[in-house]
């Protein structure tokens, strides 16, 4: 089996799985306990939420323990339209991930003000966009880091400052650019931060909302853990698996960004000799994993289909999208047509992808481009 499908999971690694089973027998305890069980389980929490800060440039105090990127970005939306005397306004790139896009929009119901920026044929966010919208008060705006379907990376240490001289809270979903590209919450300047610790090897149902010291966010009025803003008992071998990703993650991080850019170009100069084989964004900086491409004539159901007989995941372009059915809003806010985008699917490589595995994609993708224009010339 080749797996490229890392930009929806990743397969965790032995030493998370290691210390997700040491803090599920030594770390049992309650955190919120006096007594020494508990306290045990507090400070292996402690030294958890130092690597997580670490690695993505932030102060331990900044980082809430949510289940994941969906939950962080659902306390962002909710978070500012709680917060006293502001607009009910928010604004959001155009290419955000399905599910926050579609928990965003799911507030027009209820009276919200909902803009979406528009973005370039290379899916980058037009900055004309972003000022025309900054013209009007917003209580939020939000741009993903790097898109999840495409790679496309955002300005948004641009975007941050912009957002910031009016005024207005801004969040960036990095969770597909943490652990594949050098990031941080300090030098992004945004004032909230959602992640997800199993898009970089560690376990499912655990992430982050890093929400900058200072700034009070309304997350989840109950328990008293994670300074009262996000009760309920830690999920620490979650926690202590996602310090496990994080910590390798930094020690690999450079030479693994070089060494997938290198397979990913050496693998896109074959796919530029595909007839019919476009390269979604490829005008634009991206992440060094992600290749989204459709050869005209073929369905992504057709292509995928053919991968997977032969052993190969990769997924659709509207990746995220239940029933895969609907063209991606991703491909569809770059000008791509609705009849191209169905073509589209996702290549993400992981730590296990090599230049082998690639070929063999090529190979494959070549075979079915030339079996296609045969096929019509016969026709
Ligand atoms: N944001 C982005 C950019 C993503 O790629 C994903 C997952 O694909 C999410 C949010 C949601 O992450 P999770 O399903 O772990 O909550």
């Amino acid at each position: 089996m080749i797996y490229l499908d890392n930009n929806a999971t990743t397969r965790p690694l032995p030493e998370v799985i290691a210390a997700m089973q040491h803090a599920l027998e030594c770390g049992w305890g309650n955190p919120s306990s006096k007594h020494p069980k508990g306290q045990d389980a507090k400070t292996l929490l402690a030294a958890a939420r130092a690597e997580i800060s670490a690695f993505i440039g932030a102060q331990p105090v900044e980082v809430v323990f949510t289940s994941g990127a969906t939950e962080s970005n659902h306390h962002v939306l909710h978070g500012a339209l709680m917060r006293p005397d502001m607009p009910r306004r928010i604004i959001l790139s155009a290419v955000e991930h399905a599910g926050f896009l579609k928990s965003a929009l799911r507030l027009r119901q209820d009276g919200v003000e909902v803009v979406l920026l528009d973005v370039d044929t290379e899916g980058r966010v037009k900055i004309e966009s972003l000022r025309a919208a900054l013209e009007h008060d917003a209580a939020l705006v939000s741009v993903m880091a790097a898109n999840n379907e495409t790679g496309v990376l955002q300005p948004v240490a641009e975007i941050c400052a912009l957002v910031h001289s009016r005024g207005i809270p801004m969040h960036v979903d990095a969770t597909q650019i943490a652990g594949k590209l050098p990031f941080s919450f300090a030098g992004c300047g945004a004032d909230l931060l959602s992640l997800s610790a199993h898009k970089l090897h560690g376990p499912k149902g655990i992430g982050a909302l890093l929400i900058r010291k200072g700034l009070t966010w309304p997350v989840m009025f109950s328990g008293q853990q994670e300074r009262g803003r996000r009760g309920g008992t830690e999920n620490l071998p979650g926690i202590a698996g996602f310090a496990a990703a994080a910590r390798h993650a930094m020690a690999t991080l450079h030479d693994e960004a070089e060494r997938q850019t290198r397979l990913r170009e050496a693998f896109e100069a074959r796919l530029r000799a595909i007839p019919a084989c476009v390269i979604h964004g490829a005008g634009a900086a991206r992440l060094p994993n992600t290749i989204s491409l459709r050869i005209d004539g073929l369905s992504a159901d057709r292509l995928l289909g053919t991968l997977e007989r032969e052993g190969i995941c990769a997924s659709s372009g509207a990746a995220c999208s239940s029933g895969g059915s609907n063209p991606s809003h991703v491909l569809l806010a770059m000008g791509i047509e609705a009849s191209q985008a169905l073509g589209a699917i996702r290549i993400s490589l992981g730590s296990d992808t090599d230049a082998e595995q690639l070929s063999r994609l090529a190979d494959l993708l070549q075979t079915m481009s030339e079996s296609l224009r045969s096929a019509a010339s016969v026709g």
